[in-house]
């Protein structure tokens, strides 16, 4: 498990409350501590040096104020740098613009460009109301024009008509022309990709941004990618000119230090963030939270609004009232379990912690994870009103029954059985306190 920055920079600098101002070697050693967090989130080396000597200006000479702690003075004086260099809150895609507005998606093959080009074109016909029209412009990837008409199919976004054999500088101008005629306020162009930058790709980016005048030009960029991210940020600025950035896969272990990395450099926005495969998974960027994460303080913020979002404010009290009385029966456990899904499963609550990613292959090997929760679901929907409410019942032949239903057997319904057992004698105790709400308020 990562040492948070706080307790590192907490030992090394916590002994010297009350001496005035920190020194030049105070700090040092700080920066060391300060450093290696960096390096483990994936922050860049260059990005990193450059950091470091910004915060160790600032942190020489800051005068230790006797209620905080040094080591607690130095970590919000990163958070503040961090939070300031990764940009400000909130920057959508900006469709200030003639219409049709182009926006052009470029970015190394797998990087998630056309998942995020479908996503973004979901969420401004559903939230903005505009008329989108797709185009994949991928003639190299025979399914990748195939690929985006699905996804385009699935979330009812039009794309443009594939023509065998046409060039993707045409198939773009071909886009902008189909997007004018038919009327539609902004037309999304998924560029090729390729394993790795190149002058060709290049070549053709610039090819394609020149017929096609693209008012926003998005680098979508893995958030996983970790020293690389640098080159790969500035080669496609300075050969294209990029507007903002999209890093995906940011529900993954990762720190998020490509995040950084990659607006230092380009000094470009981070737009937006993907979060899961699904088409509503993209979400604003928020530089807060991500300098939590890279700091290792865990996107406690994220989750909270999130489980806010998600849990029945009106179930939450019920559940309450029922665990009070100290009733937690399979009906409240199924409910918990389809609350812990609507989260993002395991991977998606623990990803947001401090320090649970490293967990989720322990929580995994002892059976907690995604694929049980779907198998527990189907364990109980598959009980009748009264086994539910009353899981003492559940005999040899119930639980025959129950097991063909699922799909399971007799050792998995136990094992459920056992684990509610539990969990309804935890809830009880919690119950009794006055803290009930279920398992996610106990989680936060
Ligand atoms: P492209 O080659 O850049 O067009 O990449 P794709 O859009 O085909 O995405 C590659 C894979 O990454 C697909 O399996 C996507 O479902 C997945 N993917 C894309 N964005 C995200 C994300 O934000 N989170 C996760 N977990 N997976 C993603």
């Amino acid at each position: 498990m990562f040492d948070t920055l706080q307790d590192r920079l907490g030992s090394i600098l916590n002994g010297l409350t009350g001496r005035g101002a920190l020194s030049e070697k105070d700090v040092a050693g700080a920066m060391r501590e300060v450093r290696r967090a960096l390096l483990e989130a994936d922050v860049a080396l260059e990005v990193v040096r450059e950091f470091t000597d910004k915060v160790r200006e600032k942190a020489v000479g800051a005068t230790i104020v006797k209620a905080i702690k040094p080591g607690q003075m130095v970590v919000k004086i990163v958070h503040d740098e961090l939070v300031a260099l990764l940009g400000t809150d909130g920057v959508g895609i900006d469709l200030n613009a003639a219409s049709p507005v182009v926006i052009m998606m470029v970015g190394l093959q797998g990087s998630g460009k056309t998942t995020t080009s479908a996503k973004i074109a979901a969420r401004l016909t559903k939230r903005d109301r505009k008329k989108v029209l797709m185009a994949s412009l991928d003639t190299r990837r025979p399914a990748a024009q195939e690929q985006l008409r699905q996804l385009g199919a699935q979330a009812g976004v039009d794309t443009l008509p594939i023509v065998a054999g046409q060039s993707p500088t045409d198939i773009a101008a071909r886009a902008v022309q189909a997007a004018k005629l038919g009327g539609f306020d902004v037309v999304i162009l998924d560029t090729a990709g390729r394993t790795h930058i190149d002058e060709p790709l290049m070549a053709e980016m610039a090819e394609i941004k020149r017929r096609a005048t693209p008012h926003e030009i998005l680098l979508v960029a893995d958030a996983l990618t970790g020293q690389d991210a640098v080159n790969l940020a500035r080669n496609f600025d300075e050969r294209i000119g990029i507007t903002g950035l999209v890093l995906t896969r940011m529900d993954g272990d990762g720190r998020g230090g490509a995040a950084l990395s990659m607006r230092a450099v380009t000094g470009k926005p981070i737009k937006l963030i993907g979060t899961g495969e699904k088409m509503d998974a993209l979400e604003e960027f928020h530089p807060g939270r991500v300098a939590d994460r890279i700091l290792g303080m865990g996107d406690i913020v994220s989750l909270v609004e999130k489980a806010a979002e998600s849990i029945d404010a009106e179930k939450a009290a019920a559940m309450a009232g029922r665990l009070k009385a100290g009733k937690f029966d399979l009906n409240d456990l199924a409910d918990q379990l389809r609350q812990m899904q609507k989260l993002g499963g395991m991977g998606g609550i623990m990803g947001m912690m401090p320090g649970m990613g490293k967990m989720k292959d322990q929580l995994a090997a002892s059976g907690m994870d995604d694929r049980s929760i779907v198998r527990q679901i189907a364990i109980i929907s598959s009980m009748t009103k009264a086994e539910r409410a009353n899981p003492d019942m559940l005999k040899h032949s119930r639980k025959k029954r129950i097991a063909a239903g699922s799909g399971t057997d007799a050792a998995a319904i136990n094992k459920l059985l056992k684990q509610h057992r539990q969990m309804a004698d935890m809830m009880k105790a919690m119950g009794g306190k006055g803290k009930g709400g279920g398992m996610m308020r106990a989680a936060m």
